[in-house]
């Protein structure tokens, strides 16, 4: 913990290099820390609970490349099967028997899943669910949430939460108008509002979608009965309730934040963990509404690499390390540890902070709180963050870089790992302005 000896040379010369590369130097704008300043951090490898940047330096890693590393990084499981798989060919645009594993334990797994459908990404699940929404219902209108996320998708960036908010686009330029006039919004854990919405639009809206418990906004849990009132509703009018558990999905719990808070959607949406480090997607529900799909159905949807064997096999091989009893009260107990200690040291420290945690996902703002939705969430004091983010890299802690994104452990992650981590955060908030 010498922060002397933090140098980032090489990771500041090959972001300069990418910058004349690609559009701000990254494949995905969060990743250029536009939201905390100062030069993003280049990768060399991770392993386990751990990343190393190409300077040499190591970082206890709580950003888990967004969720999929909840087995820890590079589990040599997890590796070995896709070394095998890949042995076979990488992409076979036929029918594989893999498909029918993964699917077995998604519908197994997840309340809400008789028939699934596997896509490339997250982003891809719901620009299909969405259309999926519309077919089943013959209806265009859907609500969303402030703050939420779901993909890059056209007539879902309108207040769309994290990547979106952080760099201070409201909306995309490139978006038609006519695109979003259908896309209602609403502030989460508002359940007045989506009732006034239902009402203004008798008969005309699909169904609502939403992150169960909030992560695209800071880490936002639902209230209690929110879910439920949003049942009811949908259910009353008609309308479709959609879960968008692509990060909540296997790490809230294993049946995803459905199974933890005891309410079935009739869709959901799937990503992230589901392919250990690989890019996948899935969405699924009812089978009445997923048979609408083609090749049963008449809703178009397809994809050249989807359901392809490496990532059928990285999700499997995660799946299976997740599933073995113990893994979900480990990372609880962990990650509790962890947004605990954060809260009491930003109290004997002097900071306004809230936060919390459910199982391996958490989050932390310095603000007063309590936080139910994105408008007290942009409370928070994000000149603050930005410098405690800045220190507790330079310690040796890799946080996601926007106040606006929950963080994540992994099984990897030891008491060792959360007693360095807070030691950090103790002394960078005791210097923290
Ligand atoms: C990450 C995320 C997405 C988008 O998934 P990609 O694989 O990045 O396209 C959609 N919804 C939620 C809730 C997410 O967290």
């Amino acid at each position: 913990m010498v922060t002397s000896t933090f140098k980032t040379t090489k990771s500041e010369e090959i972001f300069a290099a990418a910058q004349k590369l690609m559009p701000g130097g990254v494949s995905s704008p969060v990743r250029a820390f536009k939201s905390v300043g100062g030069q993003p951090i280049v990768f060399d490898r991770v392993e386990g609970a751990y990343a190393w940047d190409v300077d040499g330096n190591r970082y206890i890693d709580y950003v888990g490349t967004w969720g999929p590393a909840i087995c820890g990084h590079a589990h040599p499981e997890v590796i070995k099967a896709i070394c095998e798989a890949a042995q076979k060919g990488t992409s076979f645009g036929a029918p594989c028997a893999l498909e029918n594993v993964l699917a077995e334990m998604v519908i197994a797994a997840v309340p809400s899943i008789e028939m699934v459908r596997f896509v490339n990404s997250g982003t891809e699940a719901c620009m299909s669910v969405l259309r999926l929404m519309r077919a089943f219902t013959g209806r265009d209108k859907i609500i969303k949430f402030e703050g939420c996320y779901h993909g890059h998708a056209d007539m879902f960036l309108v207040k769309a939460g994290s990547g979106v908010a952080t760099l201070g686009l409201p909306d995309s330029p490139g978006v038609p108008k006519n695109t979003t006039t259908n896309t209602l919004t609403a502030p989460f854990n508002n359940l007045e509002a989506v009732k006034a919405l239902f009402a203004e639009n008798p008969g005309e809206i699909a169904g609502v979608i939403l992150e169960p418990v909030v992560g695209n906004a800071g880490f936002i849990p639902p209230d209690g009965g929110f879910l439920a009132g949003l049942r009811e509703l949908t259910r009353d009018n008609g309308a479709l309730l959609v879960f968008d558990e692509v990060m909540t999905g296997f790490r809230i719990a294993y049946g995803g934040a459905q199974e933890k808070f005891g309410i079935t959607p009739d869709l959901t949406t799937l990503g992230k963990i589901i392919g250990g480090g690989l890019p996948v997607g899935a969405y699924g529900g009812r089978r009445d509404i997923m048979e609408m799909v083609a090749p049963a159905g008449p809703m178009y949807q397809a994809g050249t690499l989807s359901g392809n064997p490496l990532a059928m096999t990285a999700g499997i091989k995660t799946l299976e390390l997740l599933h073995q009893p113990g893994t979900y009260e480990a990372l609880d107990r962990i990650t509790k540890r962890l947004a605990d200690g954060m809260l009491q040291i930003a109290q004997e420290t002097g900071h306004a902070a809230c936060g919390g945690q459910i199982s391996g996902m958490f989050g932390f703002f310095f603000a007063a709180g309590p936080v139910h939705n994105y408008e007290d969430a942009k409370l928070a004091d994000l000149t603050k963050f930005s410098r405690f983010h800045r220190g507790m890299l330079e310690h040796g802690i890799y946080l996601a870089p926007s106040q606006f994104e929950a963080g994540f452990t992994s099984l990897a992650h030891t008491d060792a790992d959360i007693d360095h981590t807070l030691a950090a955060a103790r002394e960078v908030m005791s210097h923290l302005s």
